[in-house]
């Protein structure tokens, strides 16, 4: 990765031009290479990865999807196919190869940017785990991509942070942890609920009055809604960075909201937007002004999610992404599965000016927009329309949502515990009301106990909780 003070400042066509530099050294100079997968790609498929010289021309090759990388049953190690080898002894010391990026002197790759150094995993909430494999090279960019970050969202080193993301081998844990590493701030590394329990994290938010919390927004709610009943304080409170799950637009003012409530500092709430496959997370410099990438890292494309035509500006579409400058496991035009509902501009931001590409909207899951039987055809519920409206929700403590077939149609059903004092005698049929008004569909709404929705939904238990269950298939 570049000086971000000179690629958060660049014009757009320059940008374009050191992608197309980049993308062009990737690959004819790794993937072409040492890329078990590209390499035999490319070759089925007649692919000269030479002719590639523009963003344009990426369409020639082909996407990649989740289920091309995940381990498969005959072959445990499938996902090492799409990982680099290292070179081999003194390759490229002795070739010329007249590329060279601001005058850096074409010296050979040097193996020990190919060296494994550690394995991190997508989320994985229904769909298999992914294993992406990290070199030092990829985590010192790790920690880069954590720095921006922190700049974009104005967090410095005088800001005592608590790290509530899930401990575990994942970038969003990481990315954190390694970004306050990087400003030398103070920082408690929690663990999440898995490791501290949310009592001790409030405790420390309180005692060492951090000004900062990191936490996914799900049980950064589930947080704020609790902390009374333990008695502490959240008068230090001046910003929450939401993470790991997506945070629609209408539950960062929710988060907001309560901020207030609990006399917090300040109420500034921001988002990170975390691929695990790109290998980092984005933030945004304020909320509604979209995630800023880091196109000297990761390229970005969006495509229409059923024909995988690229899109224009501004058209909603899915992210697709590419690495530019990675080692370990390196993806061409991956599919996220996550759809950019604003899609991308690559205008300056008219908050902070920075000029790098930014993504817009909520960001929204596939797998999460369903198809279900009804009465008279098959209609589509959108899932992360629900996710948002629950989390946006004054009475709504937890919640999760049940997909059931009959024979005659597919039902909803939505658990919720409401937020405490609250009356669920009138909660429940509101709440009903609500949904049916939104959605349209066959659905039911039950009142259940705190542990038994907590349970459920694998709070304190999961890297971050499972609001939906098909039980369709079952
Ligand atoms: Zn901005």
């Amino acid at each position: 990765m570049q000086a971000w003070n000179k690629i958060s400042r660049m014009p757009a066509p320059a940008i374009k031009k050191l992608q197309e530099e980049l993308l062009g050294k990737m690959l004819t100079e790794e993937l072409m290479v040492r890329h078990p997968y590209y390499k035999a790609l490319f070759n089925e498929k007649g692919i000269n990865p030479a002719e590639i010289k523009s963003i344009d021309d990426l369409n020639k090759i082909p996407f990649t999807e989740k289920a091309d990388i995940v381990p498969r049953e005959d072959d445990l190690l499938h996902t090492k196919k799409f990982v680099l080898e290292p070179p081999a002894e003194g390759e490229g010391k002795e070739k010329k190869k007249g590329f060279s990026l601001f005058g850096k002197k074409e010296t050979g790759p040097d193996p020990g940017d190919y060296t494994f150094h550690t394995l991190y995993f997508s989320a994985g909430r229904t769909a298999k785990p992914v294993p992406i494999e990290y070199t030092h090279y990829d985590l010192d960019n790790l920690k880069e991509a954590g720095m921006r970050a922190f700049e974009i969202m104005e967090i410095t080193r005088d800001d005592t942070l608590i790290n509530a993301f899930t401990y575990a081998p994942n970038a969003h844990f990481w990315q954190t942890f390694y970004s306050t590493i990087g400003i030398g701030s103070t920082a408690l590394q929690t663990g999440g609920g898995k490791v501290l329990g949310l009592e001790k994290i409030l405790k420390a938010l309180d005692s060492m009055e951090a000004p900062a919390l990191v936490i996914s927004p799900g049980y950064g709610r589930f947080a704020l809604l609790t902390l009374d009943h333990f008695g502490f304080s959240a008068g230090n409170l001046e910003k929450i960075v939401l993470g790991i799950d997506f945070t629609p637009i209408a539950v960062v003012d929710r988060i907001k909201a309560l901020m207030k409530e609990l006399g917090a500092k300040d109420d500034q709430v921001r988002r990170i937007y975390f691929n695990s496959e790109a290998k980092s997370g984005w933030a945004e410099c304020a909320p509604g002004f979209g995630y800023h990438t880091n196109p000297d890292h990761i390229l970005v494309e969006i495509v229409d999610p059923v024909t995988g035509e690229v899109l224009s500006e501004g058209e909603p579409g899915e992210i697709v992404i590419t690495h530019l400058d990675t080692r370990g496991t390196v993806l061409l035009r991956f599919k996220t599965g996550d759809i950019a509902t604003g899609g991308m501009t690559t205008e300056p931001c008219p908050n902070c000016k920075r000029t790098v590409p930014r993504i817009l909207g909520d960001i929204e899951r596939k797998e999460h927009i369903y198809e279900l039987k009804g009465k008279e055809g098959i209609v589509s519920f959108n899932g992360n329309h629900l996710r948002r409206v629950m989390f946006a929700r004054e009475d709504v403590l937890l919640w999760y949502a049940e997909l059931n077939r009959t024979d005659s149609e597919d039902t909803l059903k939505v658990i919720v515990k409401g937020v405490s004092g609250t009356d669920e005698e009138a909660l429940l049929p509101a709440l009903k009301d609500a949904l049916v008004g939104e959605f349209n569909l066959a659905l039911t709404v039950e009142g259940s106990s705190l542990d038994a929705v907590a349970n459920k939904i694998g709070l304190e238990k999961n890297i971050t909780e499972q609001n939906f269950f098909d039980n369709r298939m079952n």
